[in-house]
């Protein structure tokens, strides 16, 4: 009865969008946009990580030992937990097509996703590969503070909190230089191989990540007016 119901969205209009990129390169903020100018749901792995971290259960304990470390969970955590994610976002009505946000990062993952998509009868449409020197991803990453009222993300640098509520802010355990340093390591690892994998199906686009948000904003409006009809 579901499958039914995933085809016929298909058939409608749909879009999938994998959002690729090392960490701190904007594939958030980048996210948010997407999904509230074309209608979007978003699948962001370590939101999802985040969220279930305060659960007082095993999985929460598990997930506070390596959150925080830039280490990644282990397959067989995060595959599950995107696959009960991508049925409940299927399941909104008038959804206009998914974005995966810091997944598929293993080859493993990589798999997992391809098998899933392929029973439901999906397609990835296109790849945004965000590219961004180190040193200004070490830069931008460091001076992060999110709003722990709102979940806001601001910059020291770029984007500084209003002076009433920087008393508010706090920094993600993830985002000291030791450990961004040690994300960039694994990303570099476990995550871009699977590049030439998308590569290879010339699904892959690039977004220069290091102009402003606005030019960075405007090649992803440029790009994925390729495949407007899908989502029109
Ligand atoms: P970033 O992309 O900037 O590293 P995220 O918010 O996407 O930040 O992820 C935070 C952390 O959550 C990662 O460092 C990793 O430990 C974990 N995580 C997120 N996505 C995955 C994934 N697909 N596989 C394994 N671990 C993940």
């Amino acid at each position: 009865m579901k499958f039914v119901r995933y085809i016929n969205l298909r058939e409608k209009a749909f879009m999938l969008i994998i959002m690729f990129g090392p960490p701190g390169s904007g594939k958030g903020t980048n996210a948010e946009f997407i999904c509230s100018k074309y209608g979007l749901s978003s699948i962001a792995t370590g939101d999802i990580m985040r969220s279930k971290m305060h659960q007082q259960d095993a999985l929460g304990k598990q997930i506070s030992k390596i959150m925080g470390t830039g280490e990644l969970f282990s397959d067989d955590i995060i595959n599950p937990l995107v696959s009960d994610a991508i049925k409940e976002k299927l399941a909104i009505t008038g959804n206009n097509g998914l974005l995966f946000d810091g997944y598929p990062r293993t080859s493993g993952q990589f798999d997992f996703l391809n098998k899933l998509l392929t029973e439901l009868n999906i397609k990835i449409d296109v790849v945004l590969l965000f590219q961004i020197p180190d040193s200004t991803i070490i830069e931008r990453v460091t001076s992060r503070r999110i709003d722990k009222e709102t979940g806001k993300v601001y910059n020291l640098q770029f984007n500084p909190p209003p002076a009433n509520i920087v008393h508010r802010m706090e920094q993600r355990l993830d985002d000291t230089i030791e450990v961004i340093t040690n994300r960039l390591n694994v990303y570099k690892q476990q995550t871009e191989p699977l590049i030439q994998k998308y590569k290879a199906l010339g699904i892959v686009r690039t977004v220069d990540a290091s102009e402003t948000l606005v030019e960075a904003q405007e090649r992803i409006v440029k790009v994925l007016s390729e495949f407007k009809q899908s989502i029109n």
